[in-house]
């Protein structure tokens, strides 16, 4: 039975230290402005009679080609100077996903996600072995230095400057004050009743060694079932993989009969508070019920209904 008055989509455009007085009016109204055109462009599909998961690669899509956000184009560098892109999505109707991580060439690694989880008998592919997949399913394919930002490559810069100050390794600690962590996302239900979830990140500045954060990780950065919810996350990675984050928040659900918001606070605002663990998450029931906690001091975010009006915020 479809049901277009429940159509929902929530979106996430990264969380972290994102305060006003560090924002000029432009920039806030740029961010805004791609927010609403994510949402929109993902409503039509909702609209149409299009699926939760069709509606999260179009939306999470807009905001990759966007220098905006870190996540495709505008995505952060690592140690080495690259940009090393992860990706997830998952089907909460059939719980198949699809992820990807540490890819270079990949224009749009959400694709990729979907690639593995439609095309393939894998839910997980790395580096070289994923970009050779993701040219097998006609994805379009870019020379790495298309993901080369400005900022992006100044913050890599300014932490490196850090480290070499403190005489330690600053790791991939956030830059004080500067700091946003900015991967997106997207979760999604559709007139069928079907949730889906799916998120896409550049990582963080500075990443060493091959380093995969939660974003790709099916359980932590992105789940989805439509028994309880659909989730993407943003943040801290190495405490949203060791709290197992998505999961979680469907689990307190399952099994303590949670709603959506309650366990998505108990998980974001109790729990990764305890661990040390910054940023929020995006989640979302199959009643159209959603949450968007964050623990830091701003995140992108926004959502749509089925009246179509798109909202969005920025800070607390
Ligand atoms: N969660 C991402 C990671 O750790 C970073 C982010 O949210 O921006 O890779």
């Amino acid at each position: 039975q479809a049901q277009s008055d429940k159509i929902t989509l929530v979106i996430h455009g990264g969380a972290g230290t994102i305060r006003k007085e560090n924002m000029t009016d432009a920039m806030e109204q740029a961010y805004h402005a791609k927010l609403k055109e994510a949402l929109e462009a993902g409503y039509q599909v909702l609209r149409q009679g299009g699926s939760s998961l069709d509606a999260v690669v179009v939306t999470i899509q807009i905001l990759e080609d966007s220098p905006l956000f870190n996540a495709g184009k505008g995505a952060v560098f690592t140690a080495a100077g690259r940009n090393e892109l992860d990706a997830a999505i998952m089907d909460g109707a059939s719980r198949k996903a699809g992820a990807v991580a540490g890819i270079t060439t990949v224009k749009n690694p959400i694709k990729a996600a979907r690639a593995v989880m439609d095309n393939s008998p894998h839910v997980m592919m790395i580096g070289p072995g994923a970009e050779e997949f993701a040219q097998t399913q006609g994805l379009e394919i870019v020379d790495p230095a298309y993901f080369y930002t400005e900022d992006r490559f100044k913050q890599l810069e300014k932490i490196k400057q850090r480290e070499a100050n403190q005489g330690k390794d600053g790791g991939w600690l956030p830059l004080v004050g500067q700091e946003k962590f900015g991967t997106v996302g997207a979760v999604a239900l559709d007139q069928f009743g079907n949730l889906a979830a799916g998120t896409s990140t550049g990582g963080m500045t500075n990443k060493k060694f091959g380093r995969v954060g939660d974003a790709p990780i099916i359980g932590a950065g992105t789940y989805a079932d439509n028994q309880t919810c659909a989730v993407s996350a943003t943040g801290h990675g190495e405490y949203f993989i060791r709290a197992v984050v998505g999961y979680d928040v469907a689990a307190l659900m399952a099994y303590k009969q949670l709603s959506v918001q309650a366990a998505a606070e108990e998980v974001v605002m109790k729990k990764l508070v305890e661990m040390g663990g910054e940023g929020g998450i995006i989640a979302l029931d199959k009643n159209g019920n959603f949450a968007m906690p964050f623990n830091s001091a701003g995140m992108y975010r926004g959502f749509i209904r089925a009246d179509g009006v798109a909202e969005t915020a920025i800070f607390k």
